[in-house]
């Protein structure tokens, strides 16, 4: 299943259960996929099984895609997987992440 066909199936979850599926709930939306990560993260602490770590992660992506349905609509997210993976991959080795290179400033 590709990320537009989930933004359907995620869209029908929504009406179909009552969930919010207004422009102003986008904040609250991307608010519950920072919880659901949090889940994760939780879960991957406590040495759960993978399973539940990945069902928090699905969480998380439902979220995501769930925002991005209204946030920005016209946008096709499978298109901009591969632009945005594309342009990660043109980017320099370890980019974003100069401060790996840096050395701490002695303790006073
Ligand atoms: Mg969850």
């Amino acid at each position: 299943m590709h990320l537009e066909e989930m933004k359907k199936e995620i869209e029908n979850l929504v009406l179909t259960k009552g969930f919010y599926n207004k422009p102003e709930d986008i904040p609250k939306k991307l608010l519950f996929a920072f919880i659901e990560l949090g889940e994760a993260s939780d879960a991957w602490k406590k040495g759960q099984p993978q399973e539940k770590i990945a069902e928090e992660l699905i969480d998380a992506i439902f979220y995501i895609l769930d925002a991005s349905r209204l946030a920005c609509p016209t946008v096709n997210m499978d298109e901009m997987f591969q632009y945005k993976l594309n342009k990660n991959l043109g980017r320099p080795y370890q980019y974003g992440e100069g401060h790996r290179n840096q050395q701490e400033e002695p303790k006073k």
